[in-house]
């Protein structure tokens, strides 16, 4: 009676519809690759269930899952398997340390948690600070238990309860970037939503072969990418890892025709892609999103690629994540845009007293739609300020045209305000990019005595080195006087998160912490 407006249901139609279609390519925990029709699959996730049962998992225990994508197999079928259960599965960020991972689990509640054996010591640290974990725990991969433990599983999906669209499906971790992570509370409904939504803004269908290496402990490794994928009745191939020539070989071998990635991502292929080894002529579009792209290697794919539609999404956790799509036929039109709502979602720029804002009049930017969260758990101050008047606040900064196109800003708390203006780092970062000699490049603000806040300009520099002077007057001549960095640093790598995003809270300390 709930068809369509769970994952599980996704997954039965399906099972149902398409069993023989091929549904899922990813690493497993025993190494090797998984390959899984639509019916494997489904029958996968209840051996799941039933195995995560017979541990004593139950309705409404919330699961913390320590896991990579080089057990992706695995998690999918944990994940999903516990949510059949009506359990709630709460993703760790696999990159946390000790004590980032701990208030996750204390936060969020977790009484459960499953883990790859190559996280045994972190996992008995975890058990030792946690005594909702004792004795609770399944360990997956090399000598763990869950082999065996599914191997012993019969199902009867009969048996399983009915899990309402509104329950909880899971709780997403915020980075954690400014103080403790944010539990972000999704329900089933919120997960088929987001599905639908970027199923339409990847125009993915069943002939797709989806391939993309967001972590599944993230929001669009989990929901963005399989729910896309269940949706369509795609085939979704999950990367191990971010390594760019086995990306190109895997998109050879697969056929790939839809890959999604954070803009970093791009940067690398142009360097790895050679025509002579690798065929991308399956391929149908790149989507980048998750943060600013530069104009300039924008421009560089669709000359190594002409072929390949440009595709850009933006989004955020808190809505699922959906938001707005810009198809590559408005990526010259309307260059610098995050493009138009996707379906199911609305998007609008508000005024901070929540009234819309005119026409290219700059505000923050806010969304509504089925697939926007219910609120950070256990966190209603937090809940009040971000969940308000029936709209989710975004916190990033934007304005749109008088045709309805968004233009990003930038985060609230990446401008720059140099001597009372505002500068956003985005526009001083394109300019600095299309300079030959940069392969990467961040702008963040550095305190001032004088001005407030400066610019500082982290470069990550090609193999001939522009010098910073070069650089700098290369800027000037683009961008107005006031928004050019006046100090430079040369870096062989920017910080980054799993996702690939660069961390500029990482680098604004840095800069504090040298100037
Ligand atoms: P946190 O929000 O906790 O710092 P995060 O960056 O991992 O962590 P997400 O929810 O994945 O959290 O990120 C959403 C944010 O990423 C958006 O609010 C926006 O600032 C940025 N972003 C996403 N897509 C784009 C895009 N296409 N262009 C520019 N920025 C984007």
């Amino acid at each position: 009676d709930i068809v369509w407006r769970t994952p599980l249901a996704l997954l039965a139609r399906n099972a149902a519809q398409a069993p023989n279609r091929l549904a899922l390519v990813a690493a497993s925990a025993g190494g090797g690759e998984s390959r899984l029709t639509y019916a494997a699959l489904a029958f996968q996730v209840d051996v799941a269930a039933e195995a995560l049962r017979q541990a004593g998992l139950a309705a409404g225990d919330h699961l913390a899952i320590l896991m990579t994508n080089s057990a992706a197999a695995e998690y999918v079928a944990i994940a999903f398997g516990a949510m059949r259960l009506g359990a709630v599965v709460v993703p760790l960020n696999a990159r946390f340390a000790p004590p980032e991972l701990r208030a996750a689990v204390e936060d969020m509640d977790c009484g459960f948690l499953v883990h790859e054996t190559a996280f045994d010591t972190v996992a008995a640290g975890l058990v030792a600070a946690c005594p909702a974990l004792a004795g609770r725990t399944i360990r997956v991969g090399g000598n763990g238990d869950w082999a065996a433990r599914t191997a012993a599983a019969r199902p009867r999906p009969e048996s399983f309860p009915v899990v309402g669209e509104d329950d909880l499906a899971d709780i997403l971790l915020t980075s954690g970037t400014t103080g403790r992570a944010k539990g972000v509370m999704l329900t089933h409904a919120n997960a088929v939503a987001t599905g639908i939504a970027i199923a339409g803004a990847l125009s993915l269908g069943p002939d797709d072969t989806y391939q993309s290496p967001f972590p599944l402990f993230t929001s669009s490794g989990f929901h963005f990418n399989l729910m896309a994928a269940w949706w369509a009745g795609a085939t979704m191939v999950i990367e191990p890892t971010v390594d760019l020539p086995a990306t190109l070989a895997r998109m050879t071998r697969e056929r790939t025709t839809v890959y999604c990635a954070v803009p970093a991502v791009y940067i690398f292929m142009l360097d790895a892609y050679d025509p002579a080894r690798h065929d991308l002529s399956a391929m149908r579009v790149f989507d980048y999103g998750g943060a600013p792209m530069a104009w300039e290697v924008i421009r560089r794919l669709a000359e190594s690629f002409p072929h390949v539609e440009l595709r850009q999404t933006y989004g955020l956790t808190e809505a699922g994540p959906t938001g707005t799509f810009l198809p590559g036929r408005d990526a010259l039109r309307k260059l610098g845009s995050l493009g138009t709502a996707m379906p199911l979602c609305e998007v609008a720029v508000a005024r901070p007293d929540g009234t819309p804002a005119a026409p290219d009049e700059m505000g923050e930017v806010v969304m509504r739609g089925p697939a926007v969260a219910r609120g950070y758990y256990r966190n209603p101050a937090a809940t009040a300020e971000t969940f308000r008047g029936g709209w989710l606040w975004t916190g990033d900064l934007g304005r749109r045209d008088a045709d309805g196109y968004l233009y990003y800003m930038d985060r609230g708390k990446d401008v720059i305000i140099r001597g009372g203006f505002n500068i956003t780092s985005m526009e001083v970062e394109n300019a600095i990019f299309e300079h030959p000699g940069v392969k990467e490049v961040a702008v963040v603000a550095v305190p001032h005595a004088k001005l407030g806040e400066d610019l500082c300009a982290y470069v990550v520099p090609q193999a001939a080195a522009p010098a910073p002077d070069a650089l700098m007057a290369f800027v000037a001549a683009r961008i107005a006087d006031y928004k050019v960095p006046r100090r430079w640093v040369f870096v062989s790598e920017l910080p980054r998160n799993p996702t690939g995003k660069i961390q500029k809270n990482v680098l604004r300390e840095r800069a504090r912490d040298d100037a």
